[in-house]
């Protein structure tokens, strides 16, 4: 017996944690500063950690109420219908619900490059192809409906995702509802704000729901997840905002109780801390400016919680970097052996990879101009 045939799939390669980098290079995980996975520097909300501890005695239970109570709060915030709100295991899990919602074997789904590395797995796992549209270095990776109709061929899904990443661009609104406009009927733009918190942005809800002079579509969906900016990366909590005319799409395809009752106890607590998501934003919003202002090379602006910088050899910058205690990302796997991406962390956190990685950029250049003088490979 074999699987079927999965050459086309990727696995995905995410961001390198602090104990497995520790235990290969045979250091103490206390020497290390992590800022390769866009998480949260402040930790979860700790409201959410005591709700999480108190519910612990509950976890024999499928979740029920949880699920509904926290699928009620999300909707009120958005003034939407419960029905359009579908709760999932993680933003990831939201993209598989729409891919089964929607793609039918053999339906294309068109996806940003370089891009969040799922769209095109989840649409694989549902049978799907993938084609990709550009988002040039050269243009700092500015998103605009022309970049992406350009290479629109009838696909069933596109994805847009702002703030991008690996980038930190964003899409305007406009823009947005062009591309809903000029796509055909059956063509859904879901619009990923994994980072929406982190910008000062209107959300693409509008443009669903009809407001802020948007007229109401039906053909557009936003995709939020509680791992950043809300810290809870480790507990799977995301969700889709979607047209009301086929919310009801969300029973037939979810998978029962994915979003566990640990998750919906934690994200109803964290929804309602203001504090710690404000003194998130604020933390990403500080480090982003020091980072640009503070790292000798090029920084691309960004509004997520973490930007995109331009070092020649990402792999072997990141691995200097790494023995020297900051993990960053490497973003050859994003099709970008350039660049590295760097996650905001505290002030001492990003004070620490500034100065790090100028050292190992310095060091770099000395090297380089050595090579450059001379000395042969003789
Ligand atoms: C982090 C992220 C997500 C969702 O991640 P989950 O942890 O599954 O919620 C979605 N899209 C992008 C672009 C992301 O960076």
């Amino acid at each position: 017996m074999q699987p079927r045939d999965l050459s086309d799939h990727v696995a995905y390669e995410a961001g390198r944690g602090i104990e497995e980098v520790a235990r290969e290079l045979d250091r103490d995980p206390e020497e290390f500063v992590k800022l390769a996975s866009n998480e949260n520097p402040h930790g979860p909300s700790p409201a959410a950690a005591v709700a999480i501890r108190e519910t612990a005695s509950n976890a024999s239970s499928y979740p029920k109420a949880a699920h509904a109570d926290l699928t009620t709060e999300i909707a009120d915030r958005w003034a939407v219908a419960d029905e359009q709100v579908w709760l999932a295991n993680g933003g990831d899990g939201a993209i598989d619900y729409l891919s089964r919602a929607v793609l039918e074997p053999g339906d294309s789904t068109l996806v940003p490059s370089p891009g969040f590395a799922y769209y095109g797995m989840s649409a694989r796992f549902h049978h799907g192809e993938v084609r990709e549209y550009e988002l040039s270095k050269d243009d700092d990776f500015s998103q605009d409906a022309e970049t992406v109709l350009e290479s629109y061929d009838g696909d069933r899904i596109v994805y847009l995702t702002s703030p991008h990443n690996p980038s930190g661009s964003t899409i305007p609104l406009k823009e947005v509802v062009e591309i809903a406009e000029r796509t055909d009927e059956k063509t859904l733009v879901v619009v990923d704000e994994a980072y929406g918190e982190f910008a000062d942005r209107k959300s693409a809800v509008a443009p669903i729901e009809g407001r802020d002079g948007f007229e109401a579509r039906d053909d557009i969906a936003v995709l939020r997840t509680f791992s950043k900016a809300y810290g809870l990366a480790g507990v799977r909590l995301g969700y889709a905002v979607v047209p009301d005319e086929w919310a009801d799409a969300y029973a037939r395809v979810n998978t029962p109780f994915a979003a566990s009752e640990l998750a919906c106890r934690a994200g109803l607590a964290a929804i309602d801390d203001d504090e710690h998501v404000q003194r998130t934003v604020e933390t990403a919003s500080d480090s982003r400016a020091y980072m640009r202002d503070n790292l000798e090379t090029h920084v691309w602006e960004s509004e997520g919680n973490f930007v995109l910088v331009d070092v020649g050899d990402a792999e072997r910058v990141a691995e200097e970097t790494q023995e020297r205690g900051v993990i960053v990302r490497d973003c050859t796997s994003f099709g970008l052996p350039d660049c590295l991406r760097i996650t905001c962390g505290t002030e001492t956190e990003t004070e620490r990879a500034v100065e790090t990685i100028n050292e190992v950029l310095a060091e770099l250049e000395l090297e380089a101009d050595g090579n450059d003088t001379g000395v042969t490979d003789a």
